[in-house]
């Protein structure tokens, strides 16, 4: 660190110099997130030294996230939306981390390995304590599992490596939805959950939720559903859509948790996810175990995995949500369909087709073909990096198979469509 203080135009000068190396969205057909709406920018900035961490000190704050919760449990088809339960995360990542801890919680619980346990090696019931089931569970013989389709985002390895789960992945179907049949063979005793994915991350798919919510229901399972693209979507798309009605959320009674993410269709700003549960008492026991006093603060209990938490994110979500409403969510869809389309028709004009028909604005396209698996990723690979290189164009690939992916976000024009395509079809003809 300097040991005198640098003057504050040097210092924006030094800002600009970083700033300009990042993108301004132009040519970018990669993210999931986009440039945010001007309210949440100035909903940003009025609240950018408030902390939802300390409610007593910030009680609008509190209260503006308790708003954004009820909202998000209405869009989501809560039948009481006053009585959904929640916290703005920092995305989806987090939102998912909270839901697979709540669930482990619950399991833990249910077969009474709790705190109260531990000075006896049973219980009255015969169970085993938390140190015994530790110790199992690092023996392997007690190794939780979590049940997710193969297309779940890779944010599920990082819980499965913190939260010590075994991931138990489902088939897909050449959609890439996963399979109930396959959900209901990966189910044993150890399971402490199900996954299902409204837009998933490759494709834009939305898994069966309503028959996974059977399936939850019949395994009296939690079952939690990452709609952290779809979630500003799905509720959003014109009736004529393939995907208009598409169930996902807490209409379905095995749906304990939903997440979404403003920071990403909810063109709010960057860290903002929420997490919605489908109200407080089916966290039961394991709330007790995440909440803890907070002597030193206002408020008395924290239960986020997060402390200091910015209002700002609650503040710029609450203000997007109120000033588009359905309404501008609708239109905001509905651009990011029309691209889509127009997508799809130059596509088929340069005689590309993407893998499957997109139900939302992720178009996945095989470039390779189709002969050998690591031939084609190494075209796709290739493609990519020379749209970049040449043309300046950002795309990304998909993992499940070789293909490029592009995702049509609310920064991405009608020209950059246009231009992209040509681009990557002039690649193509000079045979890559
Ligand atoms: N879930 C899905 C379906 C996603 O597509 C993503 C990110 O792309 C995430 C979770 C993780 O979100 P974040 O990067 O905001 O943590």
């Amino acid at each position: 660190m300097n040991e005198k203080g640098l003057l504050e135009e040097e210092i924006l000068a030094e800002l600009s110099f970083f700033s300009n190396q990042d993108t301004n969205f132009k040519k970018v057909l990669s993210s999931m997130c986009t440039i945010p709406h001007p309210i949440a920018i100035a909903a940003y900035y009025q609240f950018i030294h408030s902390n939802i961490g300390d409610p007593g000190l910030f009680r609008g704050t509190a209260e503006m996230e308790k708003r954004v919760i009820e909202m998000a449990a209405d869009v989501l088809n809560h039948s009481d939306p006053s009585t959904a339960f929640g916290h703005i995360t920092s995305g989806g990542t987090e939102s998912n981390i909270e839901a697979v801890y709540h669930m482990k919680s619950r399991f833990l619980a249910s077969r009474e390995c709790s705190k109260g346990n531990k000075n006896s090696n049973k219980n009255k019931n015969g169970n085993k304590s938390d140190d015994e089931c530790s110790a199992e569970n690092e023996k392997g013989c007690l190794r939780l599992n979590l049940v997710l389709p193969k297309t779940a985002h890779f944010s599920f390895e990082k819980i499965a490596n913190l939260l010590d789960i075994e991931l138990k992945k489902a088939d897909i179907d050449p959609l890439f939805r996963t399979v109930p049949e396959s959900v209901t063979s990966l189910i044993d005793e150890n399971t402490i959950g199900l996954i299902g994915i409204a837009g998933n991350t490759e494709f834009g798919e939305c898994d069966p939720i309503d028959a996974l919510s059977e399936i939850a229901c019949r395994y009296r399972l939690p079952l939690h559903i990452d709609a952290a693209f779809g979630g500003f979507i799905y509720p959003f798309l014109e009736t004529s859509r393939p995907g208009f009605g598409t169930e996902f959320a807490f209409d379905l009674p095995g749906v304990t948790s939903v997440s979404l993410d403003p920071h990403k269709m909810g063109l709010s700003v960057i860290p903002a996810g929420i997490l919605v549960f489908r109200n407080e008492s089916i966290l039961n026991q394991s709330l007790d175990k995440i909440r803890v006093k907070t002597p030193y603060l206002t408020g008395r209990y924290q239960s986020t995995i997060t402390g200091t938490r910015p209002a700002a994110a609650a503040a710029a979500a609450y203000a997007v949500m109120k000033h588009l409403g359905r309404e501008g969510y609708r239109q905001n869809v509905a651009y990011c369909m029309r691209l889509t389309d127009v997508f799809r028709k130059e596509l088929e004009k340069v005689g590309l087709h993407p893998y499957s028909e997109p139900q939302i604005n992720i178009v996945t396209v095989p470039v390779g073909d189709g002969k050998d698996p690591s031939d084609d990723r190494e075209k796709t690979d290739k493609i990519r990096s020379l749209l970049l290189e040449k043309y300046g164009w950002n795309v990304s690939v998909a993992r499940t198979i070789p293909a490029l992916r592009f995702v049509l976000m609310p920064h991405v024009t009608e020209e950059d469509v246009i231009g992209v395509i040509s681009d990557l079809k002039k690649l193509l003809d000079a045979e890559i």
